[in-house]
């Protein structure tokens, strides 16, 4: 049989294009995770993606209760899970001022951390019941999340600290918008969502790996400097850095490529590593890359792990 695997944020981006690349091999079924179905229906269209390869399934993030219906109504549908790609993110990088989920959690961390983390809790029971030889989960990463890059050292730099703010509930009622208690900061705190997904994925490795032979995994598939995560950023930005990476840093990757990139990790049968964080070099070869410190750290991961289950309503 094709195999099922739900990639959330799959109405743009590297979402879309791992879509695409997946719903290509024939191998597979998509489930397009996304909180605009028109916008979702469109896309895939217009990708050319063919209409038995896929279905579109609303889940916004930014809402538990939605997390919670996208499960029930999966489960509904009767299909096994075989793969979860927790994909979608938002990257306010100028706001003045913070935002909030449904459930009032400030929106980079609630969407990027909090949502995915209900999400791939809940679903990791599916994955366990999958007959299907290949059974992943996987949460993109990024390198501005990694304190020992480069790209991780411009700042503001990621930091938890001792996740004061998260413990509180990221809003200003209870203390701060920030996992480290501070002053709200767009960019850091899209990088420190990152670092908790990459936590995150480490600490379901840890937790389940062994029990269940599900493959955990995350990556930093390249700087894809088209994508509409930058649609929030100034103009001269928008407009500089695709060149930028292009041709100074030579970080660049399609979306196309990317996509590629991120459909390995969910179908090649040489990755199935659990517990590890891809990235490829210039040649578009595959190899585990080291985190920082704090984002492998067991301690953090534990700590994150566990106020997140409060947060979302698990413990
Ligand atoms: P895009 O903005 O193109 O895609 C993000 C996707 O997330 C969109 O489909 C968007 O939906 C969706 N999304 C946003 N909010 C929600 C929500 N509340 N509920 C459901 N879906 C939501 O960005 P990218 O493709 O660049 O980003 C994809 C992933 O890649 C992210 O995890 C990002 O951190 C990571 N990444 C990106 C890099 C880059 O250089 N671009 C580098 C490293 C990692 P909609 O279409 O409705 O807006």
């Amino acid at each position: 049989r094709k195999g099922n695997v739900i990639v959330t944020g799959a109405s743009s981006g590297l979402g879309l294009a791992t879509a695409k690349t997946l719903a290509e091999t024939g191998k597979w079924n998509v489930i397009m995770a996304c909180r605009d179905f028109l916008k979702a229906e469109r896309a895939a269209k217009a990708a050319g993606m063919a209409r038995e390869n896929y279905q579109v399934m609303h889940l916004d993030l930014a809402s538990l209760d939605s997390v919670r219906q996208f499960v029930a109504a999966f489960r509904q549908s009767g299909r096994p899970l075989d793969v979860l790609v927790c994909n979608a993110a938002v990257y306010f990088p100028t706001a003045k001022e913070p935002t909030y989920t449904a459930d009032g959690f400030e929106m980079s961390v609630g969407v990027n951390h909090l949502g995915h983390f209900l999400l791939a809790r809940l679903l990791v029971e599916d994955l366990n019941v999958s007959d299907y030889p290949l059974r992943r989960l996987i949460i993109v990463g990024s390198i501005t999340g990694n304190t020992n890059t480069l790209a991780g050292n411009i700042p503001p730099k990621a930091n938890l600290g001792d996740l004061r703010g998260l413990v509180g509930g990221l809003n200003e009622l209870s203390g701060s918008t920030m996992i480290d208690g501070g002053e709200f900061d767009g960019a850091k705190a899209y990088k420190d969502s990152k670092v908790c997904n990459m936590l995150t994925m480490q600490e379901f490795h840890r937790r389940f790996h062994e029990e269940t032979g599900i493959t955990f995994a995350s990556l930093y598939p390249g700087c894809i400097a088209t994508t509409g995560l930058f649609r929030e950023h100034i103009p001269l930005f928008r407009l500089l850095f695709p060149p930028f990476q292009k041709y100074i840093t030579k970080g660049f990757v399609s979306e196309e490529e990317a996509g590629k990139r991120l459909a390995q990790v969910v179908s090649d049968p040489s990755l199935t590593k659990s517990g590890v964080y891809w990235s490829w070099n210039n040649y578009s070869a595959s190899f585990e890359n080291q985190l920082s410190e704090e984002a492998s750290d067991p301690e953090k991961a534990k700590k994150v792990w566990e106020v997140s289950e409060k947060l979302v309503g698990l413990a």
